[in-house]
Protein backbone atom coordinates (compact mmCIF):
# COMPACT_ATOMS: atom_id res chain seq x y z
CA UNK A 1 0.00 0.00 0.00
CA UNK A 2 1.48 3.39 -0.48
CA UNK A 3 0.26 6.56 1.08
CA UNK A 4 0.20 9.75 -0.65
CA UNK A 5 -0.13 13.34 1.29
CA UNK A 6 -1.18 16.25 -0.42
CA UNK A 7 0.94 18.92 -0.37
CA UNK A 8 -0.81 21.69 1.22
CA UNK A 9 -2.26 19.58 3.83
CA UNK A 10 -2.90 21.02 7.54
CA UNK A 11 -1.62 24.11 9.05
CA UNK A 12 -2.12 27.27 5.92
CA UNK A 13 -0.14 30.53 6.68
CA UNK A 14 -2.63 32.48 9.12
CA UNK A 15 -3.48 29.49 11.32
CA UNK A 16 0.15 28.82 11.99
CA UNK A 17 1.02 32.04 12.46
CA UNK A 18 -2.47 32.18 15.15
CA UNK A 19 -1.14 29.06 16.48
CA UNK A 20 2.37 30.53 17.25
CA UNK A 21 1.32 33.68 18.30
CA UNK A 22 -0.93 31.46 20.72
CA UNK A 23 1.51 29.23 22.14
CA UNK A 24 4.45 32.38 22.09
CA UNK A 25 1.95 34.33 24.64
CA UNK A 26 1.52 30.72 26.59
CA UNK A 27 5.09 31.25 27.13
CA UNK A 28 5.90 34.02 28.01
CA UNK A 29 3.26 35.33 30.02
CA UNK A 30 2.40 34.97 33.72
CA UNK A 31 -0.58 36.78 33.14
CA UNK A 32 -3.93 34.98 32.58
CA UNK A 33 -4.25 34.80 28.97
CA UNK A 34 -7.70 33.35 26.79
CA UNK A 35 -8.94 33.17 23.32
CA UNK A 36 -12.46 34.87 21.87
CA UNK A 37 -13.87 31.28 21.03
CA UNK A 38 -11.34 28.70 20.23
CA UNK A 39 -8.17 29.52 18.10
CA UNK A 40 -8.96 27.57 15.20
CA UNK A 41 -12.21 24.37 14.66
CA UNK A 42 -9.69 21.82 15.80
CA UNK A 43 -10.28 20.67 19.22
CA UNK A 44 -6.75 18.76 20.20
CA UNK A 45 -5.30 22.32 19.06
CA UNK A 46 -7.61 23.51 21.67
CA UNK A 47 -7.11 21.39 23.75
CA UNK A 48 -3.02 21.45 23.43
CA UNK A 49 -3.45 25.46 24.07
CA UNK A 50 -5.92 24.44 27.54
CA UNK A 51 -2.92 22.88 28.73
CA UNK A 52 -0.89 25.33 28.42
CA UNK A 53 -2.74 27.79 30.31
CA UNK A 54 -4.58 29.81 27.19
CA UNK A 55 -8.61 29.13 27.68
CA UNK A 56 -10.99 29.87 24.83
CA UNK A 57 -13.70 32.46 25.88
CA UNK A 58 -17.22 32.49 24.52
CA UNK A 59 -17.35 36.24 25.47
CA UNK A 60 -15.16 38.67 26.87
CA UNK A 61 -14.61 38.58 30.56
CA UNK A 62 -12.90 40.20 33.75
CA UNK A 63 -10.86 37.70 34.67
CA UNK A 64 -8.59 37.81 31.60
CA UNK A 65 -5.39 39.93 31.19
CA UNK A 66 -4.47 39.18 27.78
CA UNK A 67 -7.00 37.84 25.00
CA UNK A 68 -5.98 36.84 21.48
CA UNK A 69 -8.38 37.14 18.51
CA UNK A 70 -8.68 34.44 16.00
CA UNK A 71 -7.92 33.91 12.64
CA UNK A 72 -11.32 34.59 11.46
CA UNK A 73 -11.21 38.21 13.22
CA UNK A 74 -14.26 40.35 14.41
CA UNK A 75 -16.49 43.01 14.24
CA UNK A 76 -15.75 45.86 14.12
CA UNK A 77 -17.60 46.97 17.17
CA UNK A 78 -16.18 44.66 19.06
CA UNK A 79 -12.79 45.66 17.87
CA UNK A 80 -13.45 49.04 19.23
CA UNK A 81 -14.58 48.38 22.61
CA UNK A 82 -11.97 45.20 22.87
CA UNK A 83 -9.37 48.44 22.64
CA UNK A 84 -10.91 50.18 25.12
CA UNK A 85 -11.06 47.56 27.65
CA UNK A 86 -8.15 47.21 30.22
CA UNK A 87 -6.64 43.98 28.45
CA UNK A 88 -4.22 43.31 26.29
CA UNK A 89 -5.23 42.59 22.37
CA UNK A 90 -3.16 40.47 20.22
CA UNK A 91 -5.04 40.16 16.87
CA UNK A 92 -4.07 37.05 15.24
CA UNK A 93 -6.58 37.47 12.63
CA UNK A 94 -5.19 36.44 9.35
CA UNK A 95 -3.75 39.08 7.04
CA UNK A 96 -5.98 38.27 4.05
CA UNK A 97 -9.10 38.41 6.15
CA UNK A 98 -8.14 41.70 7.50
CA UNK A 99 -7.19 42.65 3.88
CA UNK A 100 -11.54 41.68 2.69
CA UNK A 101 -12.29 43.35 5.82
CA UNK A 102 -10.38 46.27 4.47
CA UNK A 103 -11.71 46.55 1.02
CA UNK A 104 -15.06 46.16 2.02
CA UNK A 105 -14.58 49.24 3.99
CA UNK A 106 -12.77 51.31 1.12
CA UNK A 107 -16.14 50.10 -1.18
CA UNK A 108 -17.98 51.26 1.66
CA UNK A 109 -16.33 54.82 1.61
CA UNK A 110 -16.25 55.07 -2.29
CA UNK A 111 -20.06 54.66 -2.28
CA UNK A 112 -20.75 50.93 -3.43
CA UNK A 113 -23.47 49.15 -2.25
CA UNK A 114 -21.08 46.11 -0.96
CA UNK A 115 -22.28 42.45 -1.73
CA UNK A 116 -20.16 39.97 0.51
CA UNK A 117 -20.29 36.46 -1.25
CA UNK A 118 -19.87 33.77 1.76
CA UNK A 119 -22.14 32.07 4.64
CA UNK A 120 -23.52 35.02 6.57
CA UNK A 121 -23.16 32.53 10.06
CA UNK A 122 -19.85 32.51 9.24
CA UNK A 123 -17.83 34.72 12.21
CA UNK A 124 -15.35 35.73 9.36
CA UNK A 125 -18.31 37.37 7.34
CA UNK A 126 -20.07 38.83 10.52
CA UNK A 127 -16.50 40.45 10.67
CA UNK A 128 -16.47 41.65 6.66
CA UNK A 129 -20.00 42.42 7.15
CA UNK A 130 -19.21 44.97 9.80
CA UNK A 131 -16.85 46.95 7.80
CA UNK A 132 -19.34 46.88 4.54
CA UNK A 133 -22.04 49.43 5.69
CA UNK A 134 -25.45 49.80 6.36
CA UNK A 135 -26.91 48.19 2.90
CA UNK A 136 -24.47 45.62 2.87
CA UNK A 137 -25.61 42.53 1.80
CA UNK A 138 -24.64 38.74 2.00
CA UNK A 139 -25.22 35.65 -0.29
CA UNK A 140 -24.33 32.43 -0.11
CA UNK A 141 -24.53 31.91 -4.17
CA UNK A 142 -25.61 33.37 -7.14
CA UNK A 143 -29.28 32.50 -6.41
CA UNK A 144 -29.35 34.81 -3.41
CA UNK A 145 -28.94 37.95 -5.40
CA UNK A 146 -32.06 40.12 -4.33
CA UNK A 147 -32.41 43.59 -5.77
CA UNK A 148 -29.50 45.63 -6.26
CA UNK A 149 -27.95 49.41 -6.57
CA UNK A 150 -26.46 50.37 -9.31
CA UNK A 151 -23.04 50.49 -8.04
CA UNK A 152 -21.99 47.04 -6.53
CA UNK A 153 -19.00 46.27 -4.71
CA UNK A 154 -17.74 42.77 -4.40
CA UNK A 155 -15.85 40.91 -1.56
CA UNK A 156 -15.91 37.47 -0.64
CA UNK A 157 -15.43 35.05 2.14
CA UNK A 158 -11.69 33.79 1.93
CA UNK A 159 -12.55 30.23 1.48
CA UNK A 160 -15.12 30.76 -1.37
CA UNK A 161 -14.36 28.26 -4.31
CA UNK A 162 -13.61 30.44 -7.37
CA UNK A 163 -16.19 29.13 -9.26
CA UNK A 164 -18.79 30.58 -6.87
CA UNK A 165 -17.62 34.11 -7.59
CA UNK A 166 -17.64 33.44 -11.14
CA UNK A 167 -21.37 32.65 -10.86
CA UNK A 168 -22.31 35.56 -8.84
CA UNK A 169 -20.53 37.98 -11.80
CA UNK A 170 -22.41 36.62 -13.95
CA UNK A 171 -25.66 37.42 -12.37
CA UNK A 172 -24.75 40.61 -10.46
CA UNK A 173 -23.24 42.02 -14.51
CA UNK A 174 -26.93 41.38 -16.15
CA UNK A 175 -28.69 43.92 -13.52
CA UNK A 176 -25.93 46.75 -12.13
CA UNK A 177 -24.28 49.16 -14.08
CA UNK A 178 -20.74 49.57 -12.52
CA UNK A 179 -19.41 46.44 -10.12
CA UNK A 180 -15.75 46.59 -8.61
CA UNK A 181 -14.79 43.72 -7.33
CA UNK A 182 -11.75 42.53 -5.17
CA UNK A 183 -10.83 38.80 -5.17
CA UNK A 184 -10.70 38.32 -1.14
CA UNK A 185 -10.09 34.13 -1.83
CA UNK A 186 -7.40 32.53 0.02
CA UNK A 187 -5.42 31.05 -2.18
CA UNK A 188 -4.36 28.60 0.05
CA UNK A 189 -7.58 27.20 0.14
CA UNK A 190 -8.04 27.37 -3.62
CA UNK A 191 -4.60 24.91 -3.95
CA UNK A 192 -5.59 22.84 -1.10
CA UNK A 193 -9.15 21.71 -3.24
CA UNK A 194 -7.12 21.81 -6.49
CA UNK A 195 -4.42 19.25 -5.27
CA UNK A 196 -7.04 17.20 -3.57
CA UNK A 197 -9.54 16.97 -6.31
CA UNK A 198 -6.18 15.59 -8.86
CA UNK A 199 -5.58 13.28 -5.64
CA UNK A 200 -8.28 11.66 -5.63
CA UNK A 201 -8.26 10.59 -9.09
CA UNK A 202 -4.81 8.39 -8.72
CA UNK A 203 -6.22 6.76 -5.35
CA UNK A 204 -8.44 4.00 -4.16
CA UNK A 205 -9.21 5.74 -0.83
CA UNK A 206 -9.33 9.61 0.61
CA UNK A 207 -8.50 10.22 4.01
CA UNK A 208 -9.61 14.03 4.58
CA UNK A 209 -8.28 14.83 8.42
CA UNK A 210 -9.71 17.75 10.79
CA UNK A 211 -12.18 18.92 13.14
CA UNK A 212 -15.81 17.79 12.41
CA UNK A 213 -16.61 21.61 12.86
CA UNK A 214 -14.22 22.84 10.09
CA UNK A 215 -15.77 24.22 7.31
CA UNK A 216 -13.03 24.00 4.83
CA UNK A 217 -12.17 20.26 5.90
CA UNK A 218 -16.16 19.79 5.36
CA UNK A 219 -15.71 21.21 1.53
CA UNK A 220 -12.66 18.73 1.38
CA UNK A 221 -15.22 15.80 2.28
CA UNK A 222 -18.12 16.90 -0.35
CA UNK A 223 -15.42 17.46 -3.02
CA UNK A 224 -13.92 13.82 -2.74
CA UNK A 225 -17.20 12.47 -2.59
CA UNK A 226 -18.13 14.17 -5.53
CA UNK A 227 -15.17 12.97 -7.17
CA UNK A 228 -16.83 9.57 -6.59
CA UNK A 229 -13.73 8.19 -4.44
CA UNK A 230 -14.54 6.43 -1.16
CA UNK A 231 -13.95 9.25 1.63
CA UNK A 232 -13.37 8.90 5.36
CA UNK A 233 -13.45 12.47 7.47
CA UNK A 234 -11.16 11.76 9.87
CA UNK A 235 -9.70 13.70 13.34
CA UNK A 236 -7.28 11.32 14.44
CA UNK A 237 -5.79 8.48 14.32
CA UNK A 238 -8.29 6.64 16.19
CA UNK A 239 -10.79 7.24 14.13
CA UNK A 240 -9.06 4.91 11.48
CA UNK A 241 -10.68 1.08 10.93
CA UNK A 242 -8.69 -1.17 9.28
CA UNK A 243 -11.12 -2.94 7.08
CA UNK A 244 -11.20 0.28 5.02
CA UNK A 245 -7.84 -0.56 3.95
CA UNK A 246 -8.95 -3.95 2.99
CA UNK A 247 -7.33 -4.76 -0.51
CA UNK A 248 -6.69 -0.95 -1.15
CA UNK A 249 -3.25 -0.22 -2.86
CA UNK A 250 -3.01 3.41 -2.78
CA UNK A 251 -4.17 6.11 -0.05
CA UNK A 252 -4.87 10.00 -0.47
CA UNK A 253 -4.50 12.17 2.48
CA UNK A 254 -5.33 15.56 2.50
CA UNK A 255 -6.17 17.67 5.37
CA UNK A 256 -8.04 21.13 6.00
CA UNK A 257 -6.12 24.26 7.10
CA UNK A 258 -6.65 23.90 10.95
CA UNK A 259 -4.81 20.32 11.19
CA UNK A 260 -1.38 20.13 12.63
CA UNK A 261 1.46 18.22 11.06
CA UNK A 262 1.40 15.76 14.32
CA UNK A 263 -2.13 14.43 13.62
CA UNK A 264 -1.25 13.65 9.95
CA UNK A 265 2.17 12.03 11.16
CA UNK A 266 0.28 9.94 13.89
CA UNK A 267 -2.54 8.98 11.20
CA UNK A 268 0.51 7.57 8.67
CA UNK A 269 2.28 5.75 11.53
CA UNK A 270 -1.38 4.19 12.30
CA UNK A 271 -1.72 3.23 8.55
CA UNK A 272 2.05 1.53 8.09
CA UNK A 273 0.76 -0.56 11.12
CA UNK A 274 -1.63 -1.99 9.67
CA UNK A 275 0.47 -3.39 6.14
CA UNK A 276 3.03 -3.15 4.15
CA UNK A 277 3.09 0.06 3.13
CA UNK A 278 5.62 2.02 0.56
CA UNK A 279 5.44 5.68 2.20
CA UNK A 280 5.90 8.65 -0.54
CA UNK A 281 6.93 12.05 0.89
CA UNK A 282 4.76 14.87 1.22
CA UNK A 283 3.58 16.30 -2.21
CA UNK A 284 4.21 13.50 -4.63
CA UNK A 285 1.04 13.40 -5.83
CA UNK A 286 0.71 17.54 -6.56
S1 LIG B 1 -7.23 29.77 4.81
FE1 LIG B 1 -6.22 31.61 4.02
S2 LIG B 1 -7.45 33.29 4.82
FE2 LIG B 1 -7.96 31.51 6.05
S3 LIG B 1 -6.57 31.59 7.78
FE3 LIG B 1 -5.60 30.34 6.23
S4 LIG B 1 -4.25 31.74 5.09
FE4 LIG B 1 -5.76 32.96 6.22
Amino acid sequence: MEIYIAKGAGFCFGVKRAVDMAFRTAERSVKRVATLGPIIHNPQVVEKLCQAGVKPLEGVSEDVDILIVRTHGITAELYESLREAKLELIDATCPFVKKAQRYAKLLRDEGYQVLILGDKDHPEVRGILSYAGENAVVVRDAEDVPSLNSRVGIVVQTTQPVEALKRLLDRVIQTVKEVKVYNTICNSTALRLKETEAMTKRVDIMLVVGGRNSANTKQLVTLCNDCGVRTYHVETADDLVAEWFDGVKKVGITAGASTPDWIISDIVKKIKAVGDVAFSSKGRES
